[in-house]
């Protein structure tokens, strides 16, 4: 299959969604935190944190893997993606390197079917399009060169979210 037919798109909430792994956009504490991090915790139970507090933390860019306990997913992978402050501090390469280093983790322990959330895009204010344009780049990019991976799903929580990845998948 052509990579294009490995990657999907979903609406709603990730910690719903019945994954190989889960993809957190964490902070570097991995301790827990608003949005798309919060929500995967109290699904998850306080088990995720106590996994989490052993492993110590995670510098921007790199990721880590926990059991999923509760959820559907019986992995996450946690990244920790870049804090936006004006796109001249190295914030797309740092983002790049988040979905490469997911996918990376994700293939080293044969997950074969990830869902990624839109990492950084919430509070950490990266801009939408250029967010999407990289996370499709880099999926795209991984599974040209990794036939294990079989599926690869965006979870858009808004509908401009998923607006924004179908531009990017269309290559506008
Ligand atoms: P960051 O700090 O990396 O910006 P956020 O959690 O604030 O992380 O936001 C990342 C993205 O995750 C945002 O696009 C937000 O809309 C989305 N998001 C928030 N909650 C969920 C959820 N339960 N499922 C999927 N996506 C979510």
């Amino acid at each position: 299959m052509t990579p294009s037919d490995r990657i999907r798109l979903a609406t709603g909430d990730i910690t719903r969604f019945a994954a190989d792994a889960i993809v957190n956009a964490a902070n570097t504490s991995l301790l827990g935190g608003g949005g798309v991090d919060g929500a995967i915790h109290r699904a998850a139970g306080p088990e995720l944190l106590a996994e989490c507090r052993r492993i110590g933390g995670c510098p921007t860019g790199e990721a880590r893997l926990t059991k999923g306990y509760r959820l559907p997913a019986p992995y996450v992978i946690h990244t920790v993606g870049p804090v936006w402050r004006g796109g001249d501090r190295g914030e797309e390469g740092l983002l790049a390197a988040c979905y490469r280093n997911v996918l990376a983790l994700a293939s080293r322990h044969v997950l074969r079917r990830i869902a990624f959330p839109a990492i950084s895009t919430g509070v950490y204010g990266f801009p939408l399009a250029r967010a999407t344009a990289i996370a499709v780049t880099e999926v795209r990019r991984f599974l040209a060169t990794d036939d294990g991976m079989a599926e690869v799903t965006f979870v858009c929580f808004s509908d401009a979210i998923s607006a924004a990845y179908r531009r990017a998948l269309a290559g506008e």
